[in-house]
């Protein structure tokens, strides 16, 4: 290509961009950026932008080199919300060669492997935020916002119509396809839909979506945010995924079989097994904070239902079990939640769907009941999802398929990095653990 390396160049001249921002998404999910001007950005685009990696969340040291953030052109988005600035994902390398442990990486790891097999996943994510008044954060940005079933809630959802029309214009302008805006079951809380694509692209597209939310809230006297329970007694902020795997071309759903049980082919099945049976060690990826326990553990909340999982099940068109095929031709993971690093929600999907198509694995007995009631009689014992984060790491360590199909570096660096957030969580002296010892 006459243009290759000067993509972003020519893309800052056609589109009157000063200024970009070099990204990349750290092991904890943290976007890292450097803010490039134009005219450097050819160089960048060559060498990468510099990062001391220590000084993000990853598995390195203060003497390590430099990390260099390559962008990556094909990602790049100009900001809808602000002038002259664009956004463009990168590819961290030390040493000339790919960060084994970084996020984007492990996905394009997972990319390549499901490419030598003819296969190409295709992903959708649903990411649920509240909207708070900017600098109290337990407060819901809409006092009027108080109904116990506030879900479709037309009034709320208007009340809000500045900040939200604002994002569905956005993602028309960037060509996403958005489709829907709604207020979820949460008092303050919102989602967006937009049209599923690549996996890498729902990566980039998560990433850049979680910074504009953010962007126009601020913007408009709010803060958004994707805290996975940041009230206990209301629904957490999910990020389901909806998945299906196509041809190389992306022009057939090789999930889709008419003839198969709910419209899913025997493939898809494999993969849907693959994700069960390793969903009690990939919770460590999908909820990665101390937080996110508080989502799935099974309790209701003000409106009657939490709407999260906390077994390993699969269902139709149900919405009480960590899987469900809501249509033909794909399944709605409902375990993630609005910490997950989007790169690592796709790798570990893949990752472990390929395993189960390795294994040929076959899928468990579909449960059609409430999982958030007793099973009924007879029903197949479910195993229960771990209800600490450190459980969920210490399922991870012990998960040789994991190991070895996310690859034995990320997993190492991943475990300590998040050994390190458990430890500084357990050394905070917490307000209930003085209530309730104090007087021992
Ligand atoms: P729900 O709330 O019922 O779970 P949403 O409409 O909020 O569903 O989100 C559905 C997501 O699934 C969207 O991103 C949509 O584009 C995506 N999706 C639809 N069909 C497919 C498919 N075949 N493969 C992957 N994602 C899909
Ligand atoms: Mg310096
Ligand atoms: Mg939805
Ligand atoms: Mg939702
Ligand atoms: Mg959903």
């Amino acid at each position: 290509m006459a243009n290759a390396g000067k993509e972003l160049e020519k893309f800052a001249a056609d589109n009157g961009i000063n200024f970009f921002l070099v990204s990349y998404v750290d092991l904890l999910g943290v976007v890292r950026s450097k803010l490039v001007p134009s005219a450097a950005i050819g160089g960048m685009q060559k060498v990468g932008a510099g990062f001391a990696g220590y000084a993000a969340h990853f598995d390195m040291t203060a003497a390590d080199p430099d990390m260099m953030a390559v962008p990556d052109a094909t990602s790049v988005i100009k900001l809808p919300w602000t002038e002259g600035v664009a956004w463009v994902a990168s590819d961290v390398c030390m040493n000339g060669t790919p960060v084994l442990q970084s996020p984007r990486h492990v996905l394009r790891n997972q990319i390549e492997k499901a490419e030598k097999k003819g296969l190409r996943m295709k992903t959708g994510v649903e990411c649920e935020f509240f909207l708070l008044t900017n600098g109290v954060e337990t407060e819901i940005a809409d006092v009027k916002d108080v109904a116990i079933k506030p879900c479709y809630d037309q009034g709320a959802l208007m009340r809000h119509f500045a900040v939200i029309s604002e994002l569905l214009e956005h993602m028309e302008t960037l060509g996403w396809k958005p489709y829907q805006a709604d207020h979820e079951d949460g008092n303050g809380q919102f989602e967006l839909n937009w049209e599923y694509d690549d996996c890498l692209a729902t990566a980039d597209k998560h990433t850049f979506f979680k910074f504009m939310a953010k962007s126009v809230a601020e913007k408009h006297g709010f803060r958004a945010t994707f805290m996975p329970k940041p009230f206990v007694n209301k629904t957490g902020n999910g990020a389901h995924c909806h998945v299906s795997v196509w041809n190389p071309a992306g022009s057939i759903n090789l999930f889709h079989a008419k003839d198969g049980e709910l419209g899913l082919s025997e493939l898809a099945y494999n993969f849907l097994a693959g994700v069960l049976e390793n969903s009690q060690a990939l919770v460590a990826i999908l909820n990665p904070t101390v937080n996110s326990y508080k989502r799935i553990d099974g309790q209701s909340t003000a409106s009657g239902s939490s709407w999260a999982p906390c077994t390993v099940s699969y269902t139709g068109n149900n919405r009480t079990h960590l899987l469900r095929i809501p249509d033909e031709g794909r399944f709605e993971l409902r375990l993630a939640d609005g910490a997950v690093n989007p790169y690592l929600l796709q790798a570990a999907i893949l990752a472990s769907g390929l395993d189960g198509i390795d294994k040929k694995l076959k899928a468990p007995e579909r449960c059609d009941w409430n999982g958030h009631l007793p099973p009924p009689p007879n029903a197949p014992a479910l195993k229960a999802l771990p209800s600490t984060l450190l459980e969920a790491l210490d399922n991870l360590s012990h998960s040789e398929s994991l190991k070895q199909s996310l690859g034995e570096e990320f997993v190492k660096s991943y475990l300590k990095i998040q050994k390190e957030q458990w430890r500084s969580y357990t050394s905070h002296l917490s307000k209930w653990e003085l209530d309730n010892t104090l007087d021992c």
